[in-house]
């Protein structure tokens, strides 16, 4: 059995490790454009902050692939022959398959406006990214490493994700001291406390009224802006860019808004990431969003090939398909895909919704289906107000609690999402929340009073 695997991050590791575990035969090859070893994307923002090196968000070791007889080949896949079942790469080398499975991630929402391809204005997702911004921050990449240790960084064209980026700070003779972040979702807010960790004050200009508006609420949203603001962040709701300008050497210079321009010497774009499967051409169905449109078995529209993590196209708990751009539904993903490559006759059922982040110092954890506005819903809602501040969202239906969202404290995911499984009413759930305390040490508990409840 030859399995070809594209793409080494979550989704593409988890399978190939899978199926090696189950099969000590199958020749497994794992094609990787942007490195020569799987890293943790959700910790790019801690290196670039200084707080972990690189080799810190190597989930595995890098003796992995010769222990376990994965042949790792560095390359950008350019094409698929379903047909024929065979992988062509960049350098004109094909790759024959029995099973393929494609896990080849998301690529950042390109900038549209005017201006942006000037030099200075980047992006913040993959490993080249990082390399760019620790060199427009730091003037240098933030650790001492041996020579040429970032050598094997790129091997792409600059129009890739992964291609080399050029570097204003280089051509300026300075780094950066007025940045600019575009875009109110999670990475965009990354990006911003990378930017405050340096010393900067960075612009966060927002398109709409309010920070994340979707997750969180008008009021929680308010408390981020202003914790960020707090921090020294330039705050900008409800603003749009219109263009940007250089200096007439090819460094931004200036980003214009609709209300006014900016001065800037950097700009990060975080207006989103798109499926990275261009390359695909009609080879296989991709949907709208350029998902790759697969079956509840992770197989594609072409015979004996599989798609897992931020590039696939996969059913929803409305019934709609499109792509999940999460760490650990690409872990989860990249697990069903191996017993699918291996025969096995299984489903990708996606568990209940989780997810946690810190907002700056804010904790951040939501479980279960919250700020959907379904019919019969109804929302329970507290704020405290003393030596911690917090609040608390649950949303019931039908009697039974269906979601949580919870900012200011840290809490269990875990147990959340048992009580959601358990069709907890929201009494019982208040109750007993204790339970899914997961504050550190010190947090005094959270106490809802009788009058609240
Ligand atoms: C800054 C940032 C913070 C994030 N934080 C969180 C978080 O807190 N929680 C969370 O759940 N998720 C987070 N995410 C999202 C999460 O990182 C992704 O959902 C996850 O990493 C996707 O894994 P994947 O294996 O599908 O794809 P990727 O990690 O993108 O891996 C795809 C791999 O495919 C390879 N590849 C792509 N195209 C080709 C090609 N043509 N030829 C050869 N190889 C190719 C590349 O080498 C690439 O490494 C974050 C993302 C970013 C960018």
């Amino acid at each position: 059995m030859r399995i070809v695997v594209v793409g080494n991050g979550v989704a593409g590791m988890e399978a190939a490790l899978a199926v090696r575990r189950r099969d000590a035969d199958a020749t497994i090859t794992v094609v990787s454009e942007e490195s020569d070893h799987f890293f943790s994307r959700t910790a790019l923002m801690y290196v670039l902050c200084g707080q972990l090196s690189h080799r810190c968000i190597e989930p595995l070791e890098r003796g992995v692939y010769e222990r376990l007889r994965l042949t790792r080949v560095r390359a950008r896949a350019t094409g698929l022959d379903p047909e024929a079942r065979l992988l062509t790469l960049a350098d004109g080398r094909t790759l024959a398959y029995d099973r393929l499975l494609i896990a080849c991630g998301s690529r950042p929402r390109p900038a549209p406006w005017p201006g942006s391809g000037l030099r200075g204005v980047g992006h913040f997702v993959t490993l080249q990214d990082l390399a760019w911004l620790e060199a427009e921050l730091h003037g240098q990449q933030s650790e001492p490493r041996p020579p040429n240790e970032w050598a094997h960084l790129s091997v792409s064209a600059a129009d890739s994700p992964y291609g080399r980026r050029e570097v204003a700070a280089e051509t300026r003779g300075r780094t950066c001291g007025s940045p600019l972040v575009i875009g109110g979702g999670l990475i965009g807010i990354e990006a911003v406390e990378t930017f405050l960790a340096a010393g900067r004050s960075p612009h966060f200009v927002i398109r709409e009224d309010r920070f994340w508006p979707n997750p969180i609420s008008a009021a929680e949203s308010a408390w981020v802006a202003e914790a960020l603001r707090g921090h020294g962040a330039l705050v900008h709701l409800d603003t749009h860019v219109e263009s940007m300008v250089g200096d007439g050497r090819g460094n931004v210079d200036r980003v214009v808004t609709d209300k006014g321009p900016l001065d800037v010497d950097c700009v990060v774009v975080a207006i989103g990431v798109v499926p990275n499967t261009e390359w695909l051409g009609e080879a296989v169905e991709r949907d709208q969003s350029g998902g790759i449109v697969v079956g509840d078995d992770l197989q594609t529209s072409a015979p004996g090939v599989y798609a897992a993590g931020d590039c696939a196209s996969v059913r929803w708990f409305d019934g709609q398909r499109r792509p999940e751009q999460l760490w650990y539904t690409g872990r989860d993903q990249g697990r069903v895909a191996a017993q699918a490559l291996l025969g096995d006759d299984v489903r990708y059922r996606r568990s209940t919704w989780y997810n946690s982040a810190k907002l700056m110092d804010i904790e951040y954890t939501t479980a279960g289906l919250v700020g959907l506005d379904l019919p019969g819903e109804s929302e329970w809602f507290y704020e405290e107000t003393g030596a911690v501040k917090s609040t608390t969202r649950i949303v019931s239906r039908d009697g039974a609690v269906i979601g949580f969202n919870f900012l200011g404290r840290r809490w269990d995911h875990e147990v959340l999402i048992r009580w959601i499984n358990e069709r907890r009413s929201l009494a019982w759930v208040l109750d007993h929340l204790g339970a899914a305390r997961f504050d550190t040490e010190l947090v005094p508990p959270l106490v809802i009073p009788a009058a609240a409840r």
